[in-house]
């Protein structure tokens, strides 16, 4: 069985300064505390992982579920094509249109 792998995150982008850097639990340049955010970041990667592999697997309601639940850590334009992938998978043709045809 093939199973669907995405690369690994292994940078990340300070919140507060903008500078990307290898994740850390502190931004090497305006030391800004990243701990809250860098579990956050590896969630994200799971379930993202989780999801491709349910799609993969044709549970489609469940690959579904893990989108939205990716959306609620990020908002970001991979996690939302993810969810327009799986609200088009189900029969949410209106949801994956308004998806595929807006940006935050
Ligand atoms: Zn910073």
């Amino acid at each position: 069985m093939i199973t669907p792998i995405e690369p690994v995150v292994t940078q990340l982008r300070c919140p507060t300064c903008g500078a990307w850097q290898d994740i850390s639990d502190v931004c090497r340049r305006c030391k800004c505390d990243l701990s809250l955010v860098v579990p956050l970041l590896r969630e994200r990667q799971r379930l993202r992982q989780s999801c491709l592999a349910a799609l993969h697997d044709g549970r489609y309601a469940q690959a579904r579920s893990l989108a939205l639940r990716c959306c609620t850590i990020s908002r970001d334009a991979d996690n939302l094509q993810l969810l327009a992938l799986t609200e088009l998978l189900t029969g949410q043709y209106a949801a994956a249109l308004e998806l595929m045809t807006s940006r935050e």
